[in-house]
């Protein structure tokens, strides 16, 4: 056995993102210079928890950034059900909306499943739709859940092979354990999904080629869990004492995975440049362009 450690690439996703973002840019500014109306993302908030808020901004920012239009729609968080419904028609009627984003959580009493139902399918850029993740699961999707399509964007970036690659994925939430489970099976990965009772969660992941963490435990993923020459994307975001932590201790896989994304300029940055991505493919699906 060789004594040398692996390399580890601690990926920038911050940069990535940056790249792609520019591409957008250019998709967008050709629209824009041909005289027609930019994609246009509507974001409602409900409420004033002021880190919803914040990634309202932070999303509104990275519209601005690529020359996309937002508009924002903001409900007192005494608002109804039927009343951030309401408001949610209205854009799904407005002809120059082409994404609809309801930051959640939202306030106690509103379901978030009966307004991400209300959101029609077509606008639905955060795919939180009972039809967009039919569409995944039917293999043909255009829109999907935006941080597992980042994940999948920094995996083929980093030319991370997937094809009978064993791929373990901790986490089975709708918006980041299914979704990416399943994108990681279409791309002919043999996928291992995980969960709170998965027993012998070390021994699993020992056998991943690529290991996607998803859970919100603290640096749950040691070192001596990862494969050598893995590809690990760490999806996990902990608030520890102020302290930002991921689901794996990042030092510890440092000499034994291949890649790791960090928690803080990792995954994140790239969950928004996917949603601008939707957007323009949302715009594109209903504008024909
Ligand atoms: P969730 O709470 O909905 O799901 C967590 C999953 O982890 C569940 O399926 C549960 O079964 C599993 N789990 C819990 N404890 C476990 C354990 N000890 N061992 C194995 N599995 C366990 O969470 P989520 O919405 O999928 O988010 C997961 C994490 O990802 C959170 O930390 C969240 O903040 C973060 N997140 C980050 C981004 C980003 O853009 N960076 C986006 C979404 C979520």
């Amino acid at each position: 056995m060789s004594n040398t450690k692996q390399e580890t690439i601690v990926v920038d996703g911050l940069a990535l993102a940056q790249d792609i973002r520019k591409e957008l840019a250019e998709e967008v500014s050709k629209y824009a210079a041909a005289g027609k109306r930019v994609p246009c993302l509507a974001v409602v908030l409900v409420g004033d928890d002021p880190a919803s808020a914040s990634y309202i901004k932070g999303k509104q920012r990275a519209c601005a950034q690529v020359g996309m239009e937002a508009i924002e729609r903001h409900l007192p968080a005494s608002s109804s059900q039927e009343e951030v419904i309401q408001v949610v028609e209205e854009l799904n009627r407005d002809d120059a909306v082409d994404g609809i984003l309801v930051q959640l959580p939202l306030p106690k009493g509103i379901s978030p499943n009966a307004v991400a139902a209300a959101i029609d399918p077509a606008k639905d850029v955060d795919a939180l739709h009972p039809n967009t993740a039919g569409k995944l699961l039917l293999g043909n999707p255009t829109i999907a859940a935006c941080t597992p399509l980042g994940s999948m964007e920094i995996l083929d970036r980093q030319g991370i092979e997937l094809e009978g690659a064993n791929a373990v994925v901790i986490g089975r939430s709708n918006i980041v354990g299914k979704p990416i489970s399943l994108m990681l099976q279409s791309r002919n990965a043999t996928v291992t999904m995980c969960h709170s009772k998965t027993r012998n969660l070390k021994e699993v992941c020992q056998q991943a080629d690529v290991l996607v963490a998803a859970v919100g435990v603290p640096r749950l993923v040691k070192g001596d869990w990862i494969k050598p020459g893995a590809a690990v994307i760490d999806v996990g975001v902990s608030n520890i004492d102020g302290k930002l932590v991921g689901d794996v201790d990042t030092e510890g896989a440092k000499g034994i995975a291949r890649i790791i994304t960090p928690h803080r300029r990792g995954v994140g940055p790239m969950t928004i440049t996917m949603l601008l991505r939707n957007t323009l493919t949302a715009y594109r699906e209903r504008t024909g362009e």
